[in-house]
């Protein structure tokens, strides 16, 4: 078992109190057992109760009739976590499925997660598409999900689009219609295809283009990926590929990325009827939904958008081993001061410290949580969480 060393990275513009994101804990709440049981859900393995009646989703090509149950189920997903959603009918067959959490500070700057749930294969009518698109549905469900009951102060859309197999056709209808002048957009994260890796080599890529923020968003979840420890490895491309959602929104010069398992080792079922959850990577598509949640939550989280994650993503601050029995060492890019808090925010001690390696000492304290905040001479800090083990 490999137990993670998470990073609560802060600023504190020259304050000495310490406070505490909370959405390093968000990460800790992606569970694969949900993520998987909304794959099954969506690709027919398991029934799955619409409108009160039992009914399997079966292929999720536009025309066929799971199509439309997948349409209804992920409405009712949203629902159940107690958000209210809105269908965007864009024609006879197609339909858009968006809901909608208002941001309490700032409820006209949003950010999207989105999924294409529609999926083609020859013959239409077994296309159940688990790897494109299930996958990213049951993230953008999973982070929903974890979301429902978190004040967030951007407002957060979590948008399924339906034909993007045929040409994005639902993504286009929706940025076509969007009030980007009434909503000023700060992102829009696109999951398509993040749960094939047959070689296991953890590589996922962004794809960004220079529209809006896109390229300077993406090397900053790059650098999330780090600062989490999430154990991805992040390949930007750009030029990126046109060839899912995101594009409409470039289109309409918004900031958007798509994640994307490693074109090098694609998935030899793409567009099959085979492209079934037997050959996911579990944990490769826990740790996809963990750095979209963690982009979110860093970039949307935050009570002000002021809190760059420049300086503090920068700062190369190291604690091993982490969990400890009391001896930690720590690596420091600067001179400064160590401040240590246990879990409920009282600060246990305070002393400096110099550039380079240098021991901290916790064998007094009791077992348990501690947050421990780096902060430099010139008033730059970060923080990280320390399990001290009995
Ligand atoms: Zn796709």
């Amino acid at each position: 078992m490999r137990i993670k060393l998470v990073l609560l990275s802060l600023l504190f513009f020259g304050t000495a109190k310490a406070q505490l994101q909370p959405f390093d804990a968000w990460i800790q709440e992606c569970n694969l057992d949900s993520l998987k049981q909304q794959v099954k859900n969506l690709t027919g393995v398991d029934t799955v109760l619409i409108n009160g009646i039992k009914q399997t989703i079966g292929s999720r090509y536009m025309d066929q009739p799971g199509n439309a149950k997948a349409a209804s189920y992920l409405k009712a997903e949203l629902e159940r976590f107690g958000y209210t959603t809105n269908t965007q009918s864009f024609s006879a067959l197609g339909q858009n499925i968006i809901a909608k959490k208002t941001g309490s500070l700032y409820p006209d700057k949003a950010f999207f997660l989105t999924a294409h749930y529609d999926a083609i294969a020859v013959p239409f009518s077994l296309a159940i598409g688990a790897d494109d698109n299930a996958s990213g549905c049951a993230a953008v469900l999973e982070m929903a999900r974890i979301l429902q009951d978190k004040t967030l102060p951007y407002t957060v859309y979590f948008a399924f689009f339906d034909e993007e197999e045929q040409g994005l056709i639902g993504s286009e209808a929706y940025a076509g219609s969007f009030d980007f002048q009434g909503t000023e957009v700060q992102a829009v994260l696109n999951l398509d295809m993040i749960a094939n890796d047959r070689n296991n080599d953890r590589v996922m890529e962004l794809h960004a283009r220079p529209y809006g923020n896109s390229l300077e968003l993406a090397e900053k979840i790059q650098k999330l990926n780090d600062s989490f420890d999430i154990g991805l490895t992040i390949e930007i491309r750009n030029p990126g590929t046109t060839a899912s959602d995101h594009s409409s929104f470039w289109d309409q010069g918004v900031t958007a990325i798509l994640f994307i398992e490693d074109a090098q080792d694609f998935n030899p079922y793409y567009h099959t009827r085979f492209d079934s959850i037997q050959y996911f990577n579990d944990s490769f598509f826990l740790q996809n939904t963990q750095l979209a949640l963690a982009s979110l939550g860093w970039f949307g989280g935050q009570a002000d958008s002021r809190l760059s994650t420049e300086t503090a993503l920068d700062l190369k601050v190291k604690f091993f081993p982490n969990p400890t029995q009391g001896l930690v060492y720590m690596e420091l890019p600067q001179n400064g001061s160590i401040s240590v808090y246990d879990a409920q925010g009282k600060h246990v001690q305070t002393e400096t410290v110099t550039e380079g390696n240098s021991p901290l000492n916790l064998h007094a304290y009791q077992a348990g949580l501690y947050f421990v905040v780096y902060t430099t001479e010139s008033g730059q800090s970060s923080s990280k969480r320390l399990i001290l083990q009995p």
